[in-house]
């Protein structure tokens, strides 16, 4: 069971600054979970504790009953001695080794013998597809090629728990969404507990079983994908998953034009009490031009279209009401022009609330 829990995990660095405040998370068995957020979040320093390479200044780390971390009795496991998988930011290979070379490294040093290295160095470049590379070095490879590499010199050790720290972020838009899929298919063959950091919601969106989503050194929200996209837990997961963002309306005060018609709308039809503000997704806000009507239990306001951002599959439609900026996303040709005034809508369902902040 490689279930991975942090309770209570805090980092604090020399020098003062608390990177991580108070983590508790459980990163299920063989789940494949990205820590999502911004630059600076802490993401980094969460992996980092959980391979082992930086102590907690306070707190638990356990992978199924094991102990890896408590810092209050003392206890402290090396990463050598965790049996993971690490593949950072910058994947490092040997430049004077071959690509075969490189892979059987991670063996040697855990005292696999010769005769089974160089079998389990290639079943490794054949799952990542680069098999036909074992015999050249690092510097007569592509970025994307470097890349599966150093996968494969991280899956020949067999580790029952894989910890990867933006390992995409240096290849191109193509290789990118490709290694996404081959990420996948190997967690789907393997079986590993994935834990894969990026600031890219897209990425853990498309890849997570689950997604924990951190700001400022302090967890957010986990949840399953589709949940975090269609229950964020607070504004900050709201705007920070999702692209373009969700439209967030602040609509603490009694106000007048598109805030106060959306804050009397969510207290009377929704039957939600007093919120901060008021989120709604753009593809969930609607436009009604010409002669369509919004539906009769929909919130609708009156709203100038500022712009038309045709994208080939979509178009992003920025509206102004007030002092208000919306963004719609819709599917197909929205049928408006900057300068129309229309009614933009969205059903009670697709209205999020959240406290002020
Ligand atoms: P992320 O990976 O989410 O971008 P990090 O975990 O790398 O974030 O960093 C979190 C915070 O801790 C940042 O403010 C960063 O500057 C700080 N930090 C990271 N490593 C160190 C270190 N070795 N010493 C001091 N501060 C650090
Ligand atoms: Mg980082």
């Amino acid at each position: 069971m490689s279930a991975i829990t942090l309770s209570g995990v805090v980092k604090q660095y020399p020098g003062g600054h608390v990177a991580v405040r108070n983590l508790d998370l459980t990163i299920p068995d063989g789940s494949f979970t990205c820590l999502l957020g911004p630059s600076g979040c802490g993401k980094t320093t969460t992996l980092r504790m959980i391979a082992g390479l930086e102590q907690p200044t306070a707190g638990e780390i356990r992978v199924g009953d094991r102990v890896l971390d408590a810092v209050e009795r003392g206890v402290y496991v090396p990463p050598e001695k965790r049996g993971m998988g690490l593949v950072f930011q910058n994947y490092a290979l040997w430049p004077h080794l071959t690509v075969l070379r490189n892979v059987e490294f991670g063996l040697r040093m855990r005292k696999v013998p010769a005769a089974q290295r160089r079998e389990r160095a290639m079943e490794a470049l054949r799952k990542v597809r680069v098999a036909e590379c074992a015999d050249r070095y690092p510097s007569q490879l592509s970025g994307g090629q470097q890349q599966r590499v150093a996968l494969a010199r991280m899956l020949a050790v067999d580790p029952a728990v894989l910890l990867l720290d933006e390992p995409l972020s240096n290849l191109d838009a193509r290789l990118r969404l490709e290694m996404r899929t081959e990420l996948k298919r190997i967690h789907d063959e393997t079986g590993a507990t994935v834990v894969f950091v990026t600031h890219d919601q897209m990425e853990a969106m498309t890849m997570a079983t689950h997604v924990a989503v951190m700001n400022e050194g302090e967890l957010q929200q986990v949840a399953p994908p589709v949940e975090m996209y269609e229950r964020p837990g607070n504004r900050f997961v709201a705007e920070f998953v999702g692209s373009p963002p969700m439209n967030v309306v602040g609509v603490a005060e009694p106000l007048g034009g598109l805030a106060g018609s959306l804050l009397r709308y969510v207290e009377k039809r929704a039957g939600l009490a007093a919120p901060g503000c008021v989120g709604v997704r753009p593809e969930a806000l609607r436009l009604a031009a010409g002669p369509d009507a919004p539906p009769p239990d929909a919130w609708a306001h009156e709203v100038a279209v500022e712009t038309v951002l045709p994208a080939g599959a979509s178009w992003t439609v920025q509206l102004r009401a007030d002092d208000t900026e919306l963004f719609a996303v819709t599917h197909e040709d929205p049928g408006v022009a900057p300068g129309d005034t229309v009614r933009c809508w969205a059903r009670p369902d697709r209205l999020h609330v959240f406290a002020a902040d």
